[in-house]
């Protein structure tokens, strides 16, 4: 008997998460069809995984469908295009490796059809959690954290009885600027910014580790899987990355989860779910982690932290319009028109400029997204300006 193989989707399949979690499917033969793959820019490489997947149908950003994928390959365009492969009713699993605000709609797609959902996408949480987890809720979807300390706390938390766990404690590796003298952090430039000590992630995860947004957004986001007040979710700093969160419980005592740095652990565990995950990534000998370090964070270091937090505990669209201000400033400072240290102040006079309203919709969300990306791309015009 062949046993019904996963049925996947992996939208952002030429990313750093997208071409893990298709390392994580060869390395399991028999266990995942891939159905679908979705790139934004890439489509030379995503029409080589196309082919070599024998994929049914894949997406591509708008008007960049272009040749070169295998004739047999239906070729869809645009953002409406990714709604669709998410809730494509030949697909069991979502794998959302989308980056930024791109990756809301497939998502809400998938929880309302139902899916489970392997979330890398932050965003989607960050902008839209109530949203998202109530959209779950009422169609009996899943969502599985894909990133490495969401991984880990929801797995440390299984078993455990809800009134057991005081709170959770996410670990952060102070990013690539971590030691850099604080004077010299604003001027810090692309190249270093994309030189993550312990990860190897894609460039806007490295720049957002680097001023701390990434690890605001993974507050947010743990606040809407696990169900968490912000009151009980705190930060520290771990420099070797192998304690990938903790759990805090009743008495005192915590809960940990070590492993490698390696994002492919958490990618397998999320695509094998609820199957158990083996050995093919990973390996932690004990012997060899040497001594962990756990320290207070110098938020004076990190001033977008702070700018991106305040604004998601506000509520509404707050978090949204901090989250897409530091999209474009990210773009911005990537692209070389704005210093390292202009991302903070994009965030700031995006923050100033735009008022938060509720969250109640997807709509007022994307809303909400509109003004700040057109604010935030203003106050990059008016940086580029000063700074000529
Ligand atoms: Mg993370």
């Amino acid at each position: 008997m062949t046993a019904h193989r996963k049925r996947v989707t992996i939208l952002g399949s030429t990313g750093s998460i997208g071409r893990n979690a298709l390392e994580v499917a060869e390395a399991h033969p028999g266990v995942f069809e891939i159905v679908s793959l979705s790139a934004f820019r890439n489509v030379d490489l995503l029409a080589e995984q196309a082919e070599r997947f024998r994929v049914k149908r894949v997406g591509v950003g708008e008007g960049a469908s272009g040749s070169g994928f295998p004739p047999d390959v239906e070729v869809v365009e645009g953002s409406e295009a990714l709604a669709s492969l998410a809730s494509d009713p030949d697909v069991d699993l979502v794998v959302n490796a989308l980056v930024g605000a791109a990756g809301l709609g497939p998502t809400m797609a998938a929880l309302r059809s139902g899916k489970r959902v392997a979330l890398a996408n932050k965003e989607s949480l960050v902008m839209a959690g109530e949203i998202a987890t109530r959209a779950a809720e009422e169609s009996g979807a899943e969502l599985i954290p894909v990133d490495s300390e969401h991984s880990s706390i929801f797995r440390c938390l299984a078993g455990v009885p809800a009134a057991e766990v005081a709170g959770v404690v996410l670990t952060a590796s102070g990013g690539p600027l971590r030691d850099v003298p604080p004077g010299d952090v604003a001027e810090a430039d692309v190249d270093s910014v994309l030189r993550h000590p312990t990860w190897t992630m894609g460039e806007k995860v490295t720049v957002d580790s680097a001023t701390l947004v990434n690890k605001a957004m993974e507050v947010v986001e743990a606040r809407w899987l696990f169900g968490l007040p912000f009151e009980r979710i705190d930060v520290v700093l771990h420099r070797e990355s192998i304690v990938h969160s903790l759990v805090r419980l009743a008495d005192g005592t915590m809960l940990a989860h070590l492993g490698v740095p390696d994002m492919r652990v958490p990618i397998q565990y999320a695509m094998l779910y609820p199957e158990p995950p083996d050995g093919s990534f990973g390996e932690c000998p004990p012997e060899k982690l040497g001594a962990l370090h756990f320290e207070p964070i110098d938020y004076d270091r990190y001033p977008c932290f702070l700018l991106v937090l305040e604004a998601a505990k506000r509520g509404g669209t707050g978090a949204t319009i901090a989250a897409t201000a530091d999209e474009v400033a990210v773009d911005a400072f990537v692209g070389g028109s704005i210093r390292f240290g202009d991302i903070a102040t994009v965030i700031e006079e995006t923050l100033a400029a735009v008022t938060p309203g509720a969250a109640a919709t997807v709509e007022s969300v994307l809303d909400a997204e509109g003004r700040a990306r057109e604010a935030a791309a203003g106050a990059v015009e008016r940086l580029k300006v000063r700074e000529a």
